[in-house]
């Protein structure tokens, strides 16, 4: 029987996401508390693991309640200020920054300081990008898309990049509305490449399934991004945070299911979801 549930190959834990928590671990097997500046990820599953191994999430140094702790900085990054602040408080720092965030961060870096402003496409509230900000000398801007960037005001020199998670036709759409109000236009797309593939494998399989069952936590941004993406191309999507949440109805009824996931959702609620689905459908062989 030709295979009717799917996999993502590319769900779960992007690259950034999984070095950040492999060194947190590795810190927490030691001796001293580790403090991580901000929840690692947005995952419920994956917090109170970490809180069940005493990796606390803190927001500022000072919150720390044994300075001879560690502090970690998460795979989104920190604005360079809040770093600089973080390096001089006295304790042990592990940068667990994303290279491809970083990577972003320069980009952003290198035109600010010839006098570039910046539009960065993304949510103005995500952790990432108020890092990014910070490295604009002042002169960043947020958009959402290319309503908000019609609203734009003029500028002389301007670099547009991306939040590293935004999704690609809208990051390219945005961009060319930002041209229209710029003599000079650097277009950097800082979308990093495992999004770029999953959103790839994400087009090609979401559209031929019936049904698409997205999983990951409800505050992630990047998995709220990945179900609005199935949205626009099956007729049912279905976002879960574990499999007590599925619809058996719409399992049932639906000929094929594909399952993806966000980048901060851990293998392991993946797999008890691809279980429980093809539990439903009595497909599961042992
Ligand atoms: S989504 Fe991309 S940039 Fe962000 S942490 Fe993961 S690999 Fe790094």
């Amino acid at each position: 029987m030709e295979q009717d549930v799917i996999v993502a190959k590319r769900a779960g834990f992007c690259p950034g996401v999984k070095s950040a928590i492999d060194k947190v671990l590795e810190l927490a097997a030691g001796q001293k508390p580790v403090y991580t500046i901000g929840p690692l990820i947005h995952n419920k599953q994956v917090t109170d693991m970490l809180s069940a191994k005493h990796i606390t999430s803190i927001d500022i140094p000072q919150q720390a309640s044994d300075k001879s702790g560690i502090l970690v900085i998460r795979a989104h990054g920190i604005t360079p200020q809040f770093q600089q602040e973080i390096e001089s408080c006295g304790m042990e720092v592990v940068d667990a920054t994303c290279p491809l965030v970083k990577h972003a961060q320069n980009i952003i870096d290198k035109f600010a300081r010839k006098g570039y402003h910046t539009v960065i496409v993304g949510d103005s509230d995500h952790a990432e990008v108020i890092g990014l900000m910070g490295y604009t000398q002042g002169r960043g801007i947020v958009v959402s898309g290319p309503e908000e960037a019609q609203k734009l005001p003029t500028f002389d020199k301007v670099n547009v990049v991306s939040q590293t998670t935004q999704k690609e036709s809208v990051f390219y759409q945005t961009a060319e509305e930002v041209k229209k109000h710029s003599r000079v236009c650097q277009i950097s797309n800082t979308i990093c490449q495992p999004t770029k593939e999953r959103q790839k494998e994400t087009i090609e399989l979401a559209q031929n399934a019936d049904l698409v069952i997205v999983v990951g936590g409800k505050h992630s941004a990047n998995t709220a991004r990945l179900a609005l993406l199935c949205k626009g191309l099956s007729s049912a999507v279905q976002h879960v945070e574990t499999e007590t949440e599925l619809d058996e109805t719409l399992i049932k009824q639906a000929k094929k299911i594909f399952i993806t996931a966000g980048a901060s959702t851990p293998g392991w609620v993946i797999d008890r979801v691809a279980d429980r689905v093809r539990q439903l459908r009595g497909t599961i062989h042992k």
